[in-house]
């Protein structure tokens, strides 16, 4: 079956497996969206071959404990990585030595870029951390960096559709309460009392309301959900989902092909 993904993504083969990168953001920084050839149920072989992905020792790779909310943690150029992962739900890297990665199973995984190179962020986005904001919350960390949204450029990579979501009351109250225009991002389901929510366009929405060009935000266009063969899906394998890994480096010497 050929992957189907939209035209501004690629595939490329690197020591992680199958991956795939955004190419408007390939010549601003290292980046890729990995494919279930990472499981991430084994972290440390697959962090090395994350680490490897990239060039760099395995303790140069970053991740965070996910907890669905806005924190975001901030990696400065020469800096310690933290012992053991820190609560958070995005990374915004300004160090060029280390590699800011989240992981997901049908949520949503966002890399952003500096076209003036002076940070790059990896975001989760599930349900929760987008009612919360989360990409807003990481962008608002950018500008306190000195990066105006305007020079951002984004990747929205696999997560669930809204062909795939149903989502009860609960949650689309959880994001009216926080905003208003929140209606825009769910369809009345076939069944009542349920709606199919729409997690990439929120966060595109969002992105543009923080003042990211439309133009420079780019979708995979690929459902987790309708493709086991390319993606780990938490709505389809339950507990027994494996984790891929969205992965980006504040420095656009490339990724090393296997
Ligand atoms: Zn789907």
């Amino acid at each position: 079956m050929e992957p189907a993904v939209s035209p501004a993504f690629e595939w490329r083969q690197v020591p992680a497996g199958r991956v795939v990168v955004a190419v408007p953001l390939v010549p601003l920084a290292a980046h890729f969206f990995s494919t279930r050839d990472v499981s991430h149920q084994t972290r440390d072989p697959d962090y090395r071959s994350v680490a490897a992905s990239f060039g760099v020792p395995p303790r140069h790779v970053v991740d965070v404990r996910q907890v669905h909310g806005r924190d975001v943690l901030v990696l400065q150029p020469g800096g310690e990585s933290p012992a053991a992962p820190v609560e958070a739900d995005a990374i915004v890297s300004l160090d060029p030595d280390r590699v800011a990665t989240i992981r997901v199973a049908d949520c949503i995984p966002i890399l952003l870029a500096d076209r003036r190179r002076r940070a790059v962020a990896a975001v989760h986005a599930g349900w929760r951390g987008t009612a919360a904001g989360v990409v807003e919350a990481t962008v608002a960390v950018l500008e306190q960096h000195g990066v105006r949204p305007a020079d951002l450029v984004a990747a929205i990579g696999p997560g669930i559709g809204a062909c795939c979501y149903e989502v009860d009351r609960p949650v689309l109250d959880t994001f009216l309460r926080r905003d208003a225009a929140a209606d825009a991002w769910f369809v009345p389901a076939q069944t009542g009392g349920r709606w199919r929510l729409d997690l990439t366009r929120a966060n595109r929405d969002q992105l543009v309301r923080c003042g990211v060009p439309a133009g420079s935000i780019h979708e995979i266009g690929s459902c987790t959900r309708d493709r086991p063969d390319l993606w780990h899906s938490f709505r389809r394998e339950r507990d027994a989902a494996g984790r891929m890994v969205a992965a980006i480096r504040l420095r656009a010497s490339g990724l090393v092909d296997r």
